[in-house]
């Protein structure tokens, strides 16, 4: 569906060296922790004074992203920043990853470069390093894994899942839903362009959408906004599987439950235009589709002047006594039982 490259190197024509050589040598070390990076049999990271935080993910072709509409620079973006996200969800800030990938002979030489070049981009807006990986052979089709490495300034720092305590109030980062629209229109594209390989994607007009989902960005932002207002959160998690999930994580881990409001729910107006044209509540969207990454976390009630006006920010209910009950009060006043599964059933 998106156009491929012209040039084509065979990954075995340049051999496993020269194109770790060809992927990594642009990359610059910036953090101090950084003592030594890609060209050992290990990395050296320094810190001597620091909490540290690790976290991977694995991105598997065809269950966690599909190439027929996934630009290779962006997945390298996304495969990077959705690691990023995990630190900033213990209130950290990544500080290097390293990468590995498995690819078959279906890929290039240039497909690499340009799965790195992706990551280099995450990793220049991030200030985050590349330190090392793996790269090797796949018999079918592509694996990335990025583990990142994260500081939290110390104990106290760091946010868990689990510190949520009665009352606080429930807040999320920016808007919900917008990726899984974005996710919805590049799956219509498909299908079409499938029955039809001479009809071009129509993608004009939904770039906020798209990105979303293909460029997806971390919060690192939230992380400076409540440290200056000396907000430590109880409790916090990134949306990766829609905020039904992530709120059932927070409350089963801290043993609460919680009251969620429709109407504080943040949704761009692009994505209720789309969700309409899709025939889905919008609503649906952010409690089940995902791939948000934004920061869903809860504070003390006496933090509440401090975040009010925060425009990134929006409160959205307050957690309760009521292990594993977990309540959304719609618009006109019904409370709905939300479950982080087979929820589907409040779409009509
Ligand atoms: P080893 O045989 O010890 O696994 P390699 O030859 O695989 O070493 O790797 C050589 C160096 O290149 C190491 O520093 C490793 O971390 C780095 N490296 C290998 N593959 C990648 C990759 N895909 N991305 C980043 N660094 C890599
Ligand atoms: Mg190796």
């Amino acid at each position: 569906m998106f156009e491929s490259k012209e040039s084509r190197t065979e990954l075995k024509s340049l051999g496993e060296f020269k194109l770790i050589d060809e992927i990594t040598s642009s990359f610059k070390l910036e953090n101090k922790s950084s003592i030594y990076g890609v060209g050992d049999d290990c990395a050296v990271l320094s810190y001597p004074d620091k909490k540290i935080l690790v976290s991977t993910d694995l991105l598997v072709e065809g269950v966690h992203f599909d190439m027929v509409y996934t630009p290779l620079m962006h997945l390298g973006y996304k495969a990077a920043t959705v690691n990023f996200s995990d630190i900033y969800a213990m209130n950290g800030k990544p500080k290097q990853i390293t990468v590995g990938i498995a690819v078959s002979n279906r890929f290039s030489a240039e497909a690499i470069k340009e799965i790195y070049s992706g990551i280099e981009q995450a990793c220049k807006n991030y200030h985050v390093d590349l330190v090392g990986g793996d790269t090797t052979s796949s018999l079918g089709g592509l694996f990335i894994s990025v583990t990142v490495i994260g500081e939290a300034e110390n104990d106290k720092s760091i946010v868990y899942r689990n510190g949520a305590k009665t009352n606080d109030l429930i807040c999320v980062s920016g808007n919900l839903g917008a990726s899984y629209m974005g996710l919805m229109i590049l799956e219509r594209e498909k299908t079409t362009w499938q029955a039809n390989p001479n009809m071009q994607p129509d993608l004009a007009g939904n770039e906020y959408l798209l990105q979303r989902f293909l460029r997806p960005e971390a919060r690192f932002d939230i992380h400076e906004i409540l440290k200056a207002k000396k907000i430590v959160p109880t409790a916090m998690i990134d949306i990766s599987d829609g905020l039904a999930s992530e709120l059932n994580h927070i409350c089963s881990q801290s043993k609460k439950g919680c009251n969620v409001y429709e109407d504080k729910i943040p949704i761009d107006p692009e994505t209720i235009l789309v969700a309409e044209e899709f025939n889905i509540n919008p609503i649906t969207a952010a409690f089940n589709g995902g791939e948000d990454y934004e920061l869903l976390f809860t504070i003390d009630q006496k933090d509440y002047e401090a975040v009010k006006d925060i425009p990134q920010i929006s409160i959205i209910g307050h957690i309760t006594d009521n292990e594993k009950e977990m309540s959304l009060i719609t618009h006109d006043n019904v409370v709905v039982e939300l479950k982080a599964q087979g929820w589907d059933s409040f779409r009509n």
